[in-house]
C-alpha cells in the first residue's frame, strides 16, 4: 500500500481508536443530552451560528469517520436548533460526512478490491454504472441499511463523487425530517428505537422501491413501443428461427433441438460459414502443411543428412479443400437434422418481430417464431485504397481458390488473419511483404511478444513493414505497386498479388434490420443488451455480427445465451459472461492468451505483478527443437491468482487451456504448482512458471531460522 494511504488509514484508525478508548460515545446518548439540555440551550442563545457550525463539525466528524451517533445527533439538531434550521444542518452535515466516508473508502480500497475482485464485480460495476443512483437512493431511504454501510460499499464501486452526494442528500431528507421532528419534542422521546414506527418504514421502503419501479415498468413500456406497430400472431409456426448457419448459428440450433423447441435454421451459402469454409478450418490446414515444409527445411537440424521437398502448390490447396469436406459433415444438414433441426437454404429477411421471410429456389416462405436469433457473421473489409480494384484483392474470402503460389505477395494487415497467412505463403515459397499502418504487428499483444513473432517471420524472409501505411495501389508498366507513406516519405512495394487482412466487419444490411430499426453500435456491429437481446426484447443476436470478439469459440459462447435466453429468458435470463475469453493466433511461435496482459494492465491501471519462464528451458522443447517462446502471467502483487496469462511458443493454445481453467474457476499458481505434470511434456512449461512464482514468493525470513534449524540439528 502507498505511503499517503497508510498514512490516512493510521489518521482514521487512531480517531476511531480515541473515540472509543476515552469513551467518548456517552457524549452521544439521549441520558446525557437531557442531563445537559439546559446548558446547551445556554450556549446555542449566546451565539446561535457558532454553536450551529461547531455541531455542523462534529456531525460531519462523526459520520466521516463512521463512528456510532449520528441518529442522536440528528435528534439534538431538533431540540437545540428546531426543525427547519436542525435539518438544514443536519442535511448538509450528514451528506458532506457520508461523501468524506464515501471518498476515505474508495481511496483506501477500491484498487485493491477491483483488483482482486475485478472479474466478479463486472456485473454489479455496470449495474451501478447504468442504475448507480437509483440503487443508493433506494438505500437511503430504507431505513434498514445502515447509513456507514452504504458509505462505505458504495466507495469500493464506480458511482460518481457528485452522484453520490446529491441522491444522498435527496434521499436521507425524508429520514433526516422525520428525526429532526421527532427531536423538537425530546423531551418525549426515551429511546431512538421508538422513532420509526413499523408503518413508516414500510412508508420509506415504498418509497425508496418507487424509483426502481418506476424504471421498470418505463422500460416495459419501452419495449412495448417498440412492438406496438408490428401485428402480433396469435400463435406461432416455431420458437426459434435462426440466421446463419456459422458456428453461432449452428449452436443456436444446436440448443434449441436439444431442449425440444420446434427451431429453424436459415443459410443461404454454405453450412459451417467462415470457420468451416473460409476461416479456421481451411487456414489451420494450411498452416499445417506451411509448418511440415519449414520442419523439413530443418532438416540437419534433427540429424537428418537431406530431406528434399518436392510439391504443388496446388496440391496442398487441393488437400485444404479436402480437409474441409471432411470436416464439413459436422456441420451438415443431414447431422443437424437429425439433431432435431429443420434446415432451410436460403436468404432469410426478418418481416416484423415475429415473422421471417425466406427466399429458396423453391420461391418465398413467410415463417411465423415466438424467438430470431441473429447470427449472419461477418465478412472481411476491404479498405477503399485508391486503386485497389485496379490491382485486385484476395481476401480470407477468396484466397482458398488460388491454385498457383504468388512469386511476391503483398499481405495488408499485421492481425491474426494476416499473420497466420504471412507466414504460410512464405513458407510455401512466395516473398512476402507484411504492411501494417501501426507501430508493430499483433498489436494486442505485449511488444516483446509481438516483436518475438516478427524477429521469426523476418528470420522466414518475410519482410515487415511495420508503421507503413497503405496509400495507393498503381499499375506501372504492367507491374502492380503499392506506395505506403512511412516517417512522412513514400515507400513503394512491388507485388503480384494482394491479400487483404485489415478486419471483418458485421453483415448488417439486407435482411431487415433496416427497416425493423434495430441499431448497430459504432463498431458497426448489431446493438445487444447484456443477455445478447437487440432493440426487440425477443430478437437476439450472436457470433460476429454482434461482437465484442470474433472468434469460434465466442460465437459458441455468444450463441449459448442467445438461445437459453430466447427459449427460457421469461422465467429465467442469463447474462453474457465475457470475463475469461482466451484467444490463439497459430503462427509459429503460436501465441495464445486469456485475461490481461502487461500493455493492457498498465492501461487500465491495473496493478500486477509479471512472471515469466523461457520456455527454451523446457526439455521437452529442447528434445523436439521447439526450444524458444515464454509463458508469462500477470498476478495480483503478492498474491497467486491470475490476472491473464500469454504464452508463446509451440501449441501456446493448448498449454494455454490450464490457465483458463485456473481463471475461470478461481485457481492461483499454487494450485498449478501442486498439480503434477506428466513428465516430458510441452505442458510443465505452466508449473515451472508458476515454481518461478513460488520461488520470487519463498519466506526468505523464515528459511534463514530453517536454515539455523539444520544446522542445529546437524550438531
Ligand atoms: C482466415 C480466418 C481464420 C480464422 N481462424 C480462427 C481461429 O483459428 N479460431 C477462431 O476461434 N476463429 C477464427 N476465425 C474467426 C471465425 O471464423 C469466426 O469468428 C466465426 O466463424 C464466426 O461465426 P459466426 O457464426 O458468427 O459467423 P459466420 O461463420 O460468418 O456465419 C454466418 C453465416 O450466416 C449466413 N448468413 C448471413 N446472412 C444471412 C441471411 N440473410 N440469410 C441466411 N444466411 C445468412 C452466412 O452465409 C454465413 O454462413 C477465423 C476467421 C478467418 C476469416
Amino acid at each position: 500500500m502507498k505511503k499517503n494511504k497508510l498514512m490516512l488509514m493510521a489518521i482514521i484508525a487512531a480517531l476511531i481508536v480515541v473515540f472509543f478508548a476515552f469513551d467518548l460515545g456517552r457524549y452521544f446518548t439521549l441520558d446525557f443530552f437531557k442531563s445537559q439540555q439546559a446548558a446547551i440551550d445556554g450556549y446555542v442563545r449566546a451565539g446561535p451560528i457558532q454553536a450551529g457550525l461547531v455541531f455542523f463539525l462534529i456531525y460531519v466528524a462523526v459520520t466521516g469517520l463512521s463512528l456510532p451517533g449520528a441518529a442522536f445527533m440528528t435528534l439534538a439538531a431538533g431540540a437545540v436548533f428546531g426543525l427547519l434550521w436542525g435539518t438544514v444542518i443536519v442535511s448538509f452535515a450528514s451528506t458532506l460526512g457520508a461523501t468524506l466516508a464515501f471518498l476515505a473508502s474508495r481511496f483506501l480500497f477500491q484498487d485493491a478490491i477491483q483488483a482482486r475482485f475485478g472479474n466478479n464485480l463486472k456485473a454489479i460495476n455496470a449495474g451501478v454504472e447504468k442504475d448507480g443512483a437509483f440503487y443508493l437512493f433506494t438505500l437511503r431511504l430504507v431505513p434498514a441499511f445502515p447509513f456507514f454501510v452504504i458509505n462505505l460499499v458504495m466507495g469500493l464501486t464506480p458511482l460518481k463523487t457528485w452522484t453520490f452526494y446529491w441522491v444522498s442528500q435527496t434521499g436521507m431528507l425524508a429520514g433526516t425530517l422525520v428525526y429532526v421532528y421527532a427531536g423538537t419534542e425530546i423531551a418525549r422521546i426515551d429511546s431512538l428505537q421508538g422513532i420509526l414506527s413499523p408503518g413508516l418504514i414500510i412508508s420509506f421502503t415504498l418509497l425508496g422501491l418507487f424509483p426502481l419501479i418506476a424504471k421498470r415498468a418505463v422500460g416495459a413500456i419501452k419495449a412495448r413501443k417498440v412492438y406496438a406497430k408490428w401485428p402480433k400472431p396469435a400463435s406461432f409456426d416455431r420458437n426459434l428461427v435462426v440466421i446463419g448457419a456459422g458456428s453461432a448459428g449452428l449452436v443456436s440450433a444446436y440448443i434449441a433441438a436439444a431442449v425440444k423447441a420446434k427451431v429453424t435454421l436459415i443459410e443461404k451459402h454454405k453450412m459451417g460459414g467462415d470457420c468451416l469454409n473460409t476461416g479456421c478450418v481451411p487456414s489451420k490446414a494450411l498452416i499445417r502443411s506451411a509448418k511440415l515444409l519449414a520442419t523439413m527445411k530443418r532438416a540437419k537440424e534433427f540429424g537428418l543428412k537431406s530431406a528434399t521437398v518436392e510439391f504443388d502448390f496446388a496440391d496442398v490447396m487441393e488437400r485444404v479443400q479436402r480437409v474441409v469436406k471432411t470436416v464439413a459433415p459436422h456441420d451438415s444438414i443431414e447431422r443437424y437434422t437429425r439433431l432435431g433441426v429443420e434446415c432451410i437454404t436460403g436468404e432469410a429477411k426478418i418481416t416484423s418481430p415475429w415473422t421471417v421471410e425466406v427466399k429458396t429456389a423453391d420461391g418465398t416462405r413467410t415463417l411465423s417464431t415466438r424467438a430470431i436469433v441473429i447470427a449472419a457473421g461477418a465478412r472481411p473489409f476491404v479498405p477503399p485504397i485508391p486503386g485497389i480494384n485496379q490491382v485486385g484483392c484476395l481476401t480470407s474470402d477468396t484466397v482458398w481458390d488460388l491454385r498457383e503460389l504468388p512469386k511476391r505477395l503483398v499481405v495488408l494487415g499485421g492481425g491474426p488473419i494476416g499473420c497466420e497467412l504471412t507466414q504460410c505463403f512464405a513458407r510455401l515459397g512466395s516473398q512476402v511483404t507484411q504492411v501494417e499502418m501501426l507501430p508493430r504487428i499483433m498489436i494486442r499483444e505485449d511488444p516483446e511478444i509481438s516483436d518475438m513473432v516478427m524477429r521469426q517471420f523476418e528470420k522466414e524472409g518475410v519482410t515487415v513493414l511495420v508503421n507503413h501505411k497503405g496509400k495507393q495501389f498503381k499499375v506501372e508498366n504492367g507491374e502492380k505497386i503499392l506506395i505506403c507513406e512511412h516517417d512522412g516519405k513514400e515507400v513503394r512495394v512491388p507485388f503480384d498479388a494482394l491479400l487483404c487482412a485489415v478486419g471483418r466487419i458485421a453483415n448488417t444490411s439486407g435482411y431487415g434490420l433496416e427497416e425493423l430499426g434495430i441499431p448497430v453500435t459504432k463498431a458497426r456491429t448489431v446493438e445487444v443488451n447484456e443477455f445478447m437481446q437487440t432493440l426487440y426484447p425477443n430478437i437476439y443476436a450472436c457470433g460476429d455480427v454482434a461482437g465484442p470478439y470474433q472468434f469460434t469459440h465466442t460465437a459458441a459462447h455468444t450463441a449459448w445465451y442467445s438461445a437459453v435466453n430466447a427459449l427460457f429468458g421469461r422465467f429465467k435470463k442469463f447474462r453474457a459472461d465475457f470475463s475469461v475469453i482466451p484467444w490463439a493466433t497459430f503462427t509459429d511461435p503460436e501465441v495464445a492468451r486469456v485475461g490481461l496482459n502487461e500493455t493492457e494492465a498498465r492501461e487500465k491501471n491495473i496493478p500486477y505483478e509479471v512472471t515469466t519462464y523461457g520456455i527454451d528451458d523446457l526439455d521437452r522443447a529442447i528434445a523436439d527443437g521447439d526450444a524458444h517462446g515464454v509463458v508469462k502471467v500477470l498476478t495480483v502483487p503478492g498474491k497467486d491468482k491470475i490476472l491473464g496469462a500469454t504464452i508463446a511458443g509451440e501449441h501456446a493454445g493448448d498449454l494455454l487451456i490450464e490457465f483458463i481453467l485456473a481463471m475461470r474457476h478461481g485457481l492461483g499458481l499454487n494450485k498449478i504448482l501442486g498439480t503434477i505434470h506428466i513428465y516430458p511434456t510441452l505442458v510443465e512449461a505452466n508449473k515451472y512458471a508458476a515454481g518461478v512464482w513460488k520461488k520470487a514468493h519463498t519466506p526468505k525470513e523464515l528459511l534463514r531460522w530453517i536454515e539455523k534449524f539444520h544446522a542445529w540439528m546437524r550438531g
